[in-house]
């Protein structure tokens, strides 16, 4: 074992821990957990923990299913709501091994975004990134099932009574902050029933981890209240849905190479190379970035979330927004098109490989634009040639079937199950009938 994890071992000895979640993410993004008695510990560092991995999404077929996982010692947090009369847990956050090779497992989201953190030390940057993860907080019927009846009726910035989820708020926070996360601010969000909690940005592994962390911590606090959280992005029609904005800088030595502090927009060349990146890329980002049918409900106009192709300095309709910085350090841009569905680790990586690419090829981004796209009609769009997002899961599929640098940045193996995946999904969807077309329909015809 190295000293880090011998270290742990004594650690996870002292702490009394009775159990370790040994955790991965699927290509879909949902956690899975292998649980292992905390007496199991060394032996799991030691030789890593196998499983079957035909039996997870996206993994392998059925002759090549044997994975390990290899516990990252840097992940270890002790679960605050798992600390009951019946034990203690903590989780580790691993990596997946090929067994056969020895190798990591390109099926594995967490290589796929190291692969991408690689690319860029080699290019000499490392990127910083903060999520925005916004949700809704719902009552749960007499059967224990989640219903859509807001949890309170509070608006944007509201303070308790009204937001009466400002406590769960409060214990989401604490759970948040034993796991040894920095949170920056908590508000409720502009839909009833709507929240968001920000924490603070960290290099891109961290923070696709701390996503899927904090995703778990909300849940189950959440759970523990009685009460069913969902990062699901539009669970209502017709208010606001959930995003995940996320603010993108790249950092060389401890300096931000995104700042200028000649630049009007205080943008460096290289900022807007990145940013020109992921506007070229942006049909193709939205595939990974928002992945499921109801993803495409949010991105309509009228409700902050962004629809048009285009980057702005002043209005929240763009899909890039500069944000004003205070200090060099935190000059960046935000993109708006996330929502808290995807996947945190594949979509930090067509991010960044999008915004490499446009550094490699010295893209030019286009000028901001300063009105309200929403109200811009067709023509308007075409003269200042603003593209749009695409309108569903099926167009955003084919968009990144079209893009080889995202499907690069995906690899081989997660691109095709992902599309195959995908494409299944918006199939299902496209043939069955809601109750929108029956409310329409059936005593119309
Ligand atoms: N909820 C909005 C969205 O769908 C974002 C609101 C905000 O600006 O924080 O992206
Ligand atoms: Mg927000
Ligand atoms: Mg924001």
């Amino acid at each position: 074992l190295s000293a880090e994890e011998q270290e742990l071992v004594e650690t996870i000895d002292e702490e009394d821990v009775d159990f370790l979640r040994l955790q991965f993410t699927d290509i879909l993004g949902t956690v899975k957990n292998v649980s292992i008695p905390a007496s199991q510990a060394e032996k799991a560092f030691a030789e890593g923990i196998y499983f079957d991995g035909s039996s997870i999404e996206g993994f392998v077929r059925i002759q090549e299913s044997d994975m390990r996982l290899k516990p990252d010692p840097e992940s270890f947090a002790v679960l605050p709501w798992r600390d009951t009369e019946s034990g203690s847990a903590a989780r580790l956050i691993c990596d997946v091994m090929n067994t056969a090779t020895g190798e990591p497992f390109v099926g594995d989201p967490r290589y796929v975004l190291k692969r991408a953190i690689d690319r860029a030390e080699e290019m000499g940057y490392t990127l910083n990134a903060g999520p925005e993860p916004e949700f809704f907080v719902f009552e749960k019927d007499e059967h224990g099932r989640a219903t859509t009846t807001t949890h309170d009726v509070g608006g944007y910035f509201d303070l308790a009574p009204k937001d009466l989820a400002s406590d769960l708020r409060r214990q989401i926070i604490y759970n948040l902050e034993e796991m040894a996360f920095e949170v920056e601010a908590s508000h409720h969000e502009v839909a009833e029933g709507q929240h968001e909690i920000d924490f603070k940005y960290d290099d891109a592994l961290t923070t696709a981890d701390n996503i899927a962390t904090f995703r778990s911590v909300v849940r189950a606090t959440a759970e523990k209240n009685d009460l069913h959280a969902t990062f699901m992005p539009k669970p209502i029609a017709h208010i606001n849905g959930s995003g995940m904005h996320t603010h993108l800088s790249l950092f060389d030595n401890g300096e931000n190479v995104f700042h200028d502090a000649d630049d009007e927009f205080n943008l460096s060349d290289t900022a807007k190379s990145f940013l020109a990146g992921v506007l070229e890329h942006a049909p193709a980002i939205t595939a990974i970035c928002n992945p499921t049918v109801n993803s495409y409900k949010r991105l309509v106009p009228g409700y902050e979330a962004p629809v048009y192709v285009a980057w702005s300095d002043v209005n929240r309709s763009a899909l890039v927004r500069k944000p004003a910085a205070r200090v060099p350090a935190a000059s960046r841009i935000e993109l708006r098109s996330p929502d808290p569905s995807c996947n945190p680790y594949l979509a930090l990586a067509v991010m960044l490989q999008a915004g490499l690419d446009g550094i490699e090829k010295g893209l030019e981004a286009p000028d901001p634009v300063r009105e309200n796209i929403y109200e811009f009609d067709e023509a308007k769009r075409e003269e200042y040639g603003i593209d749009t997002l695409p309108s569903n899961l099926g167009e955003a599929v084919a968009a990144l079937e079209e893009d080889e640098v995202i499907q690069e940045a995906l690899g081989d193996h997660v691109c095709e199950k992902f599309v195959q995946a995908k494409t299944q999904e918006f199939g299902e969807y496209v043939a069955d009938v809601s109750q929108w077309e029956l409310d329409r329909y059936l005593e119309a015809f």
